[in-house]
């Protein structure tokens, strides 16, 4: 092997580490739940995407694993050659019903749903407007895309219109958002951003990874929380739902064409059988789970009213993501591995996930934090937040 061929790799990381921007991996060894063994000790979890639980739910597992000795392991190919069984076609149904469209399209994960989107339906002269904030995965679709891309502001809805106007000559333009946005937990403002759609022609494409099985009355996502319906509806399996895929949902139009033109739709193996139904069984138990998403309020507002009354500026967003900003990326390093000595789990999140000098513990709530592991939290980000001088 040539020796340079390593160095070089080693002085990219070095200056990663210079930056306090060096990223490593943690072992978990049992369940994903409030309490889990990490790198072999126990510790509380304030940081997963399993809102609900659903990830070790007991009826979930079942229905995973009598499919999986049914079905067996693997799919074995993709959706059009040997990958398609009738637990993709009635997930497929299940998720349109749920998101109430006329069709869905599943994907292996949500990453892929946002390429094969993104890089298919705008074409060359269209305009693509994409929040500041949208996750990565619809900010490298929108890389792959002949369309431009234009960011705008986050949730900013002068400026979005402002590049509204300044686009009009363009062939067709696509607004792009998260619903619930992943690293600060704020809700874009769909009804008004489907007001400006309306007046300038464009069409709407939401990501609702964060708000699917949370936000709305039957947890439907933000868009029924607004009461909205955009063009695309994008979304993933893998947080509140508990399990794993991506998926679109939309017109009987929109999904023909996904499956004829989406590149990840049609040159990936398709998701395990198992998998599948076990997402059928997780979305039954969300839109029965009005008792699962009251729990995960109580605990939204009891670890936000929390960290107030210690001192901590927060944005009261209603949702499981609730970031608490700490600025600098080692402060933010060092805050999160106090919080481990104190028996948490909650990752630094830096740049680039977030924007510079917005390094933070990205905290997350599940409706199966117990009052007194939340209140554990607020009174560890008391004392480490005095010591580190995070609290103003
Ligand atoms: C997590 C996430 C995704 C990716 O979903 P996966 O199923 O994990 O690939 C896409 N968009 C947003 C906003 C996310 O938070």
């Amino acid at each position: 092997m040539d020796q340079s061929f390593d160095c070089w790799l080693q002085n990219r990381v070095d200056l990663l580490k210079n930056k306090g921007l060096y990223r490593t991996l943690h072992t978990m060894n049992s369940s994903p739940g409030p309490e889990v063994n990490v790198n072999g000790e126990n510790k509380i979890v304030f940081s997963s995407n399993n809102y609900l639980g659903l990830a070790n739910d007991n009826r979930v597992k079942n229905a995973a694993s009598q499919v999986a000795h049914e079905f067996g392991v693997g799919s074995s190919g993709s959706r059009l050659t040997t990958g398609n069984t009738k637990w993709h076609a009635r997930l497929e149904e299940r998720i349109a019903q749920f998101k109430q469209t006329e069709a869905a399209l599943l994907f292996s994960n949500g990453y892929l749903a946002n390429i094969g989107v993104l890089s298919s339906l705008p074409e060359e002269g269209d305009v693509i407007l994409s929040d500041a904030f949208n996750h990565a995965s619809i900010i490298d679709g929108c890389r792959l895309s002949k369309a431009r891309t234009i960011v705008y502001k986050h949730v900013d809805l002068i400026d979005l219109e402002q590049k509204l106007m300044e686009t009009q000559k363009a062939d067709r333009r696509f607004i792009v958002t998260d619903g619930v946005f992943s690293m600060d937990g704020d809700i874009a403002p769909l009804d008004s951003i489907m007001q400006l759609a309306k007046k300038y022609s464009a069409y709407v494409i939401v990501d609702d990874a964060h708000g699917t099985g949370i936000l709305g009355e039957f947890g439907r996502g933000t868009c029924e929380y607004l009461q909205v319906k955009p063009d695309v509806m994008i979304g993933t399996l893998s947080k509140a739902v508990g399990t794993e895929g991506g998926f679109v949902a939309g017109s009987k139009e929109l999904i023909d064409f996904l499956i004829n033109q989406s590149r990840t739709f049609i040159f990936q193996t398709s998701l395990p059988p198992s998998v599948c139904a076990a997402s059928c069984q997780s979305l039954e138990v969300i839109v029965q789970g009005k008792q699962l998403r009251n729990a995960l309020v109580t605990n939204i507002w009891a670890v936000t009213e929390g960290l107030t009354k210690i001192g901590y500026r927060m944005k009261g967003t209603n949702t499981p993501i609730i970031p608490l900003i700490i600025g600098d990326s080692y402060k933010a390093v060092k805050f999160s591995q106090m919080l481990h000595e104190k028996g948490i789990f909650a990752p630094a999140i830096r740049p680039p996930t977030v924007p510079k000098g917005e390094s933070r513990i990205r905290i997350t709530v599940t409706a199966e934090h117990t009052i007194e592991e939340i209140n554990q939290l607020v009174d560890a980000c008391e004392l480490i937040g005095n010591e580190l001088s995070v609290i103003r």
